[in-house]
């Protein structure tokens, strides 16, 4: 019979745990990040399935099962799990994803790494995706395709199975036409892409960047623009742009481009931060301030993400106003990778290093000025440091979202505390209550570090007041809104479940 949407995510929708000898499948209670999200849509559509890989040497083994049903508090679905050898995931993830699309799409060149990209395994691998999606959507159905890792999915499913509607969503930045013609696969891609009756992007400045690659590859007939809801774009940041292109027309074929920013759970915060443990956490995290303020830091450890220029600006802010030394504490949570990268090593050692200069330069027995987390903090316990911090200082130098800022206003039910924010998160362009700053300029990230720290409490209070607002409007509930609308509602069976 088939499912009527079928999401194709390369990674699975739960963890697979062995208990007593047995492989079982456990639902990761984790709030954040594309998979809870995007599960949200199986409590929407009546029989949805999942595709995503498996890492697997030998299929013919009685261990290995190729479709599984799963039923957790997210309701009941199939996952259809395509195998592939390690050498596959490597090459496919690891190195063309991570080393060559990765940069490009964050407009980073210099970090583009052309020689170890085995473009045959690539497409090898997406059409294995493109034919597990196919065999598991029904006729008509709904097909559901996200990243980058996936751009040539759409393209090879379309030539499978012309009756489907497919959409494809970035959950990265997308560059324009200097910057991801850098890419010799180019054209390939983008004729997938313009396979697709959708192609989704956060904000509509990667929408218009998409439109200016596809122009300067292919000769496309119209590109009707529409300004766009005043509510959602903030004046004065560095990524706003107040239309956006709504479609593409490849002679009758037209591919609908659809932008909404990715929001947060923000019930499911609420309730995090009304429990009395994250009050009685947030409280002991201050008594150990000991009257310090609390400036926090929160990312992956990426070249992407700042965090070595953001250390050198509080190392400024400490050569600059000895009086503030002992009195504001730096924690920067910069989550490195599981598996080893140079790229990754490198930024590491760079943020110990500069980290461990700062305390020996400015700290005491008693007092660092600058603590250092490697290691994932459980959400839970997220959410008391923000609910702890003075100031949240999330300075990408690019980044498709940013979540973590979102996540920190929809804590701050007291109604106070700075977000200091990157121009070049996507989030800032509903987020210009913050203090925007610009990584790239010495100058602003000094301007805002102290302005947020010199911050009257009724302007804190007005600020906030207007984040929450705008991260309560734009949360994961109306993501999922927009996307279903987009998604072809008329076929699924739940269609107005918000
Ligand atoms: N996160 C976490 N513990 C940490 C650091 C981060 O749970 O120690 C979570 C954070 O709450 C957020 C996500 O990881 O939901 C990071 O998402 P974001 O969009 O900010 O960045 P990404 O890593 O996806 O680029």
């Amino acid at each position: 019979m088939g499912s009527d949407l079928v999401i194709v995510y390369h990674r699975q929708p739960y963890e697979e745990v062995e208990e007593n000898g047995k492989i079982v499948f456990k639902e990761n209670k984790s709030p954040n990040g594309i998979v809870p999200t995007l599960k949200s849509f199986f409590g929407r559509v009546d029989n949805a399935a999942w595709v995503a890989w498996k890492e697997a040497e030998d299929t013919s083994s009685p261990g290995f099962e190729r479709v599984v049903e799963i039923e957790d508090s997210f309701g009941k679905y199939t996952v259809s799990r395509l195998p592939l050898t390690k050498e596959q995931v490597s090459s496919f993830y690891h190195v063309t994803s991570k080393e060559a699309f990765w940069p490009i799409l964050h407009g980073f060149k210099e970090k583009y790494n052309y020689d170890p990209v085995d473009w045959p395994t690539f497409k090898e691998v997406n059409w294995a995706f493109a034919e597990a999606a196919a065999s598991e959507a029904a006729k008509g159905a709904s097909v559901w395709v996200h990243d980058y890792n996936l751009w040539l999915v759409p393209g090879y499913l379309r030539q499978m199975r012309p009756d489907l509607r497919i959409s494809f969503f970035h959950h990265t930045p997308f560059p324009g036409a200097d910057i991801f013609n850098v890419l010799p696969w180019r054209g390939e891609i983008v004729d997938s892409l313009l396979a697709c009756d959708v192609v989704g992007f956060h904000i509509p400045r990667y929408s218009s960047n998409f439109v200016s690659v596809v122009r300067s590859l292919r000769d496309v007939d119209q590109v009707p623009r529409e300004k766009v809801d005043d509510d959602f774009i903030s004046e004065g940041s560095a990524l706003s742009d107040r239309t956006v292109p709504t479609a593409i027309h490849v002679g009758d074929h037209v591919v609908h481009l659809g932008t909404t920013p990715v929001g947060v759970d923000t019930d499911y915060i609420a309730e995090v931060t009304a429990r009395p443990e994250t009050a009685e956490r947030a409280a002991a995290i201050k008594d150990e301030l000991g009257g310090a303020r609390l400036i926090l830091s929160v990312g992956r450890t990426d070249y992407t993400k700042g965090g070595a220029d953001q250390l050198l600006a509080f190392e400024r802010l400490m050569e600059r106003r000895p009086d503030l030394v002992g009195q504001v504490r730096l924690l920067h949570v910069s989550v490195s990778a599981n598996r080893a990268m140079t790229v990754y090593e490198e930024i590491q050692r760079e943020i110990e290093e500069i980290a461990g200069r700062i305390n020996g330069r400015f700290g005491t027995f008693a007092m660092t000025p600058c603590a250092l987390i490697s290691r994932a903090i459980p959400f839970e316990e997220l959410v008391a440091y923000y609910r702890a911090a003075d100031v949240a200082w999330i300075t990408p130098l690019a980044d498709g979202m940013n979540l973590v800022c979102k996540e920190f206003a929809a804590a701050r039910e007291d109604g106070d505390g700075v977000l200091i924010l990157s121009e070049f998160a996507g989030a800032a362009i509903e987020l210009s209550s913050a203090v925007l700053t610009n990584p790239y300029s010495n100058k602003s990230m000094d301007h805002a570090i102290e302005q947020a720290l010199e911050m009257p409490e009724q302007e804190r209070r007005d600020r906030m007041g207007e984040l929450r607002r705008m991260v309560e409007t734009w949360n994961t509930q109306a993501w999922a809104r927009d996307q279903l609308a987009l998604l072809s509602p008329q076929d699924f069976g739940k269609t107005d479940a918000a």
